[in-house]
C-alpha cells in the first residue's frame, strides 16, 4: 500500500459554455498528481474527439449494463445522452494517493454528495448570462434550438452554486485556472492531508534531541 494519504476528490461543475474543460485541462497540466477522470458517455464522438482520450465512448446498451452492474460512482442524462464516472477508475487513483478531478454536471455532483463521498466541490460561473450566451454562439456548431436548451439548463444549474465549497468566476482563463489551482493547493495543505508528512518531520526533532543527549 502507498504511504501517501488517500487522494482528494475534486468536483468541477459549470454550465455548458463556461469553459470548464479548458480550465481543468490547464489545471492538470500545471499540477502534478492531479488527474482528470475520463467519463463514459453514450453520445457519439464529435469531430476531433478521441475514444479513450476525451471520453470512453460506449453504446447505450453497454452504458445501461454498467448502470445495472453498479459500475458508476455517479451518472446522469445530460442533453439526452448518458454520462458517468466509473467508480473503479476513480478509486484506483485515490487509493494510490493521487488527487482526482471530476468534471461533471450538477446532477452527478448531487449524487456524489448524497452518497456521503468526501469531495471538494468547485462551481464555475460565467461572468454573466449575456457573456455565456455570446460564448455559446461564438463556439457554436450548435443549432439555435440547442443554444436555447443549453441556456435554459444553465439557468437551472447556476442556482445550485451554494451546494459547492467554492465558486470561481471564469472571466479570463489564466486567472480562473490559477484560482482553481490555489484551491487545490490549499486543500492539499490541510492538516488531514499533511499529518503523515508533518509527523515525519516531528520525528526528526525527537531524533535530534536524542543525539544531543547522547553526545
Ligand atoms: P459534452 O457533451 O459537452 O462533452 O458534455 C455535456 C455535459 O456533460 C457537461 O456539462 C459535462 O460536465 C457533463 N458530463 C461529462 N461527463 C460527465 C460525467 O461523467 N457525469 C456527469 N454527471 N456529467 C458529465
Amino acid at each position: 500500500m502507498s504511504s501517501n494519504p488517500r487522494g482528494l476528490l475534486f468536483i468541477v461543475s459549470a454550465p455548458s459554455g463556461t469553459g470548464k474543460t479548458t480550465l481543468v485541462e490547464r489545471l492538470v497540466q500545471d499540477l502534478p498528481n492531479l488527474h482528470m477522470s475520463r467519463s463514459y458517455t453514450s453520445r457519439a464522438a464529435r469531430p476531433g474527439e478521441q475514444d479513450g482520450v476525451d471520453y470512453n465512448f460506449i453504446s447505450r446498451d453497454r452504458f445501461a449494463a454498467m448502470v445495472r452492474d453498479g459500475a458508476f460512482l455517479e451518472w446522469a442524462d445530460v442533453f439526452g445522452h448518458c454520462y458517468g464516472t466509473a467508480a473503479a477508475d476513480t478509486e484506483a487513483m485515490l487509493a494510490r494517493g493521487d488527487d482526482v478531478v471530476l468534471v461533471i454536471d450538477v446532477q452527478g455532483a448531487r449524487q456524489v454528495r448524497s452518497r456521503g463521498i468526501e469531495n471538494v466541490g468547485i462551481f464555475v460561473l460565467p461572468p454573466s448570462a449575456d457573456i455565456l450566451e455570446q460564448r455559446l454562439r461564438g463556439r457554436s456548431k450548435d443549432s439555435e434550438e440547442q443554444i436555447h436548451q443549453r441556456l435554459e439548463t444553465a439557468r437551472r444549474e447556476v442556482g445550485e452554486f451554494a451546494e459547492y465549497e467554492y465558486v470561481v468566476v471564469n472571466n479570463e482563463i489564466e486567472a480562473a485556472a490559477s484560482r482553481i489551482g490555489g484551491i487545490v493547493l490549499a486543500e492539499r495543505a490541510r492538516v488531514k492531508q499533511m499529518r503523515r508528512a508533518a509527523e515525519k518531520i516531528i520525528e526528526t526533532f525527537k531524533e535530534q534531541r536524542h543525539h544531543a543527549q547522547n553526545t
